[in-house]
């Protein structure tokens, strides 16, 4: 395993590959900077004796210890631990803790690697490649960032019969020695600060769209990809220091006819696991939000409690009206979630199948539990935004800059006219409301909203999945027998 040094000194001697508002950007530039302590966190917990056996797991191919978020899960057990590792880390730094896609892509690319290779047309040994890459993954402690999501260009029109075929990433051109890749992913949380990114088709393929079903891996600073990057830092405070500093990067992840060695590659041209590859990471990845959606909801609840002590309004019937919706919303999503992984086997959903057995045996959390939890926590994002707005009134739409705050002509004003609670000092009160802004009404709360909202799939997709996987037709069967109607069975 490695440490949070290890993981910075590597990523300092990785090649320019970023770009940001015109210009090359340093791997270890200061707006990265939040970013990667946000994900050193992850190599420190690992090593923590409080937190280390948590954070770490068993390698099922060594026997070594590693971090868990590079461990294949191999029971329910290890699924309520990844679900509990990643609600603890979140609360760690407030937010996202920003390395689940990795585990989550990594959990997926087992399964269908090992079934991509039984596949009769299969053109490399595409599971002990993974077992190649995945040894070095678990070895290295490597992050990996997970590039689904394609631009996809005209929305109702399949990947083969858009206008530009690039509007998904696609094969083109295989040689004897790997294949080249064309396109682009966007809006790739961690990859700037990543080792290595996995790349999976966005949707069901299929058989005509073969060179769309890809699935490989490239370290992010690779050649032939180019990185465009959007960083978000909260803005910059010299007197109020933050406890934690939080931030977060997403990239436009472009392959510009970059060339991959087979050794790299996972799935090429089999329809049916590349469909299979989109569906599991998505599972895998809803999976993963019922850890850090319920610790989103912490901090909402930690932020609205606070907002309505310091307003003094905590015991009216609204505020407890709201703040019970959201600890319901948290924690029917760590329901969801902990139901999903005791439920876990190596299936997965096929279409027009059903349940299959999946992979090599690697657990599979249940895909109704994810998607419904996934998708009730996901759409509740923006009415959590209201009740904040609700509770905390106008103040953090207008608060005073800091200069002024401690500028010496308005100090004193401003505190006496900012105290709200005569129990609370005051510049605990201030400290709040500036917490408050960065997470409600900052440059970066927009992006962390539109992420807790499509991160994994817009709800659409979610419900998509349940309703073609939810067996209505036995609760038609029930009414039917209630009612007196002829039955089926
Ligand atoms: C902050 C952030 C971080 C993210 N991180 C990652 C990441 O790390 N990795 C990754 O792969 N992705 C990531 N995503 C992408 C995320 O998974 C997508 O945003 C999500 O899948 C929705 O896709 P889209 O943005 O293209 O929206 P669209 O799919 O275009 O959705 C827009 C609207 O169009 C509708 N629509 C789209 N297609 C159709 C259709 N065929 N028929 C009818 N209606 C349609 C949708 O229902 C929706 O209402 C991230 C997104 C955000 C915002």
């Amino acid at each position: 395993m490695r440490t949070r040094k290890e993981y910075i000194e590597r990523l300092g001697k990785m090649n320019r590959n970023l770009y940001s508002n015109g210009e090359k950007v340093d791997r270890l530039d200061e707006r990265q900077e939040s970013a990667i302590d946000v994900l050193g966190v992850t190599f420190d917990a690992a090593w923590d004796p409080d937190s280390k056996a948590l954070c770490t797991a068993t390698s099922h191919l060594t026997g070594e210890t590693i971090n868990r978020f590079n461990h294949i899960h191999q029971n329910p057990e290890d699924l309520h631990k990844k679900q509990d590792m990643t609600r603890y880390l979140c609360n760690k730094v407030g937010l996202c803790i920003q390395r689940c896609m990795g585990i989550d892509a990594a959990n997926a690319l087992h399964a269908v690697s090992f079934e991509a290779q039984k596949d009769p047309g299969a053109k490399s040994a595409y599971h002990e490649n993974w077992l190649k890459w995945l040894a070095e993954f678990q070895k290295e402690d490597w992050v990996a960032s997970c590039a689904q999501t394609d631009v996809k260009g005209e929305r109702l029109k399949r990947p083969a019969a858009q206008t530009d075929p690039d509007m998904y990433v696609r094969v083109v051109e295989e040689k004897s020695d790997g294949i080249v890749v064309r396109g682009s992913k966007v809006h790739i949380s961690g990859a700037s600060v990543s080792d290595e990114i996995l790349v999976v088709p966005t949707r069901a393929l299929r058989p005509e769209e073969s060179s769309y079903a890809v699935a490989f891996a490239v370290p992010s600073d690779y050649d032939g990809v180019k990185q465009v990057v959007h960083f978000h830092n909260y803005r910059r405070r010299d007197h109020y220091k933050r406890g934690f500093e939080y931030g977060f990067t997403d990239s436009y992840v472009i392959f510009d006819d970059c060339f991959v060695p087979w050794e790299r590659v996972f799935v090429c041209g089999e329809t049916l696991h590349g469909g299979a590859a989109a569906l599991l990471f998505a599972l895998f990845h809803r999976h993963s939000y019922s850890g850090c959606k319920p610790a989103m909801l912490d901090f909402v609840v930690g932020l609205a409690a606070l907002a309505a002590e310091i307003n003094g309004i905590e015991r009216t019937p609204h505020v407890r009206e709201m703040l019970s919706q959201l600890i319901m919303t948290g924690e029917l999503g760590y329901a969801a979630g902990y139901t999903a992984s005791a439920k876990g086997k190596g299936e997965v959903y096929m279409p027009g199948a059903g349940f299959l057995p999946y992979g090599p045996g690697n657990c599979i959390p249940d895909s109704i539990y994810c998607n419904v939890g996934r998708c009730l926590t996901g759409e509740a994002v923006f009415h959590e935004l209201e009740i904040l707005c609700n509770i905390a009134g106008g103040l953090p739409a207008t608060f005073p800059y800091e200069k002024d705050l401690t500028g010496p002509e308005t100090k004193e004003l401003l505190q006496k006219y900012l105290t709200r609670n005569p129990d609370i000092p005051v510049e605990e009160q201030i400290k709040f409301w500036l917490a408050f802004i960065d997470f409600a009404l900052s440059g970066s709360s927009g992006s962390l909203a539109y992420g807790a909202y499509h991160g994994g799939g817009s709800p659409i997709m979610e419900q998509i999945a349940i309703t073609s996987q939810y067996d209505i037709e036995a609760r038609k069967e029930i009414v039917r027998k209630i009612a007196g109607m002829k039955t089926k069975s």
